[in-house]
């Protein structure tokens, strides 16, 4: 078992390697992110964020599962660019005050198992070492890829947009085409063409989904990803995202798509 915290480089004081494990073999790199939350949080997925009650007053805060998921898929790509096995990745999302209530729907499985006190961590984690999976990283290489993630503090983990300062309209948008990576394919004959080298595709949308979950998070409406396309039809975006089998919340205009299914 391997274990990151704390690597969120607006937290560099905390970033250590878990030291309380005298580890020589994993099966998995598990990261912790430590929120520091007070009074109640109840999670509300539908809507990507959670909301905190304290001395009365209400807040809403980003759902920190969406943000772990995505250290996650940083630390994944920054793993496959260094050319590492491909290492299963864990996550936990700790609460450092053990008064606070946790709430969650019990359709939340994420909230419900994921989202715990910090003491219960070391049992938690203890009961992940118990599970099957095959041993993949040595001590050796485990020390290699701590020393290089921490020597560099590299930042597979940070918010896309809040770290290059982008703002959400200077995203360049629309699908692009797998042949010449050019954006702006267009919909026809109930595909992509692109209308730089005529490529035709039936299903370069799914990439710009992917690309669309890492940026703005998994939650999304159906105008929000037909601005993305940068098509104007409701129905063929509630048609892929029935294609892909993905997850919904809601009816109507208010139904939310859960991508998280495509960045598997
Ligand atoms: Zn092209």
């Amino acid at each position: 078992m391997c274990c990151f915290t704390g690597l969120e480089t607006d937290r560099p004081a905390g970033t250590t390697l878990s030291g309380g494990y005298p580890f020589h073999y994993a099966k998995f790199i598990t990261i912790i992110e430590a929120k520091n939350y007070a009074g109640t949080i109840e999670f509300k997925p539908e809507f990507n964020e959670l909301i905190q009650t304290k001395e009365g007053k209400q807040k809403g805060i980003k759902d920190p599962i969406t943000q772990v998921k995505r250290q996650m898929q940083h630390l994944d790509f920054w793993l496959r660019q260094h050319h590492y096995p491909s290492i299963p990745l864990r996550y936990f999302t700790t609460i450092s005050n053990p008064t606070t209530i946790i709430k969650a729907p019990s359709s939340y499985k994420d909230a419900l198992e994921k989202v715990i006190h910090v003491e219960q961590i070391n049992t938690k984690l203890l009961e992940l070492d118990k599970t099957k999976g095959d041993v993949l990283l040595n001590n050796e290489l485990m020390i290699k890829i701590a020393q290089q993630v921490l020597a560099k503090n590299e930042t597979y983990d940070k918010d896309v947009l809040e770290h290059y300062k982008i703002e959400r309209a200077d995203i360049i948008t629309g699908v692009c085409c797998p042949e010449c990576s050019k954006p702006g394919m267009k919909r026809g004959y109930g595909g992509w063409i692109c209308p730089v080298c005529k490529k035709y595709s039936d299903d370069a949308h799914v990439e710009a989904f992917c690309e669309y979950a890492l940026l703005f998070g998994s939650r999304s409406t159906n105008r929000q990803l037909r601005a993305f396309l940068g098509i104007n039809s409701r129905e063929v975006v509630a048609k892929m995202m029935d294609d892909l089998e993905v997850k919904r919340v809601g009816e109507k205009k208010g139904r939310v798509y859960m991508l998280d299914r495509l960045l598997e």
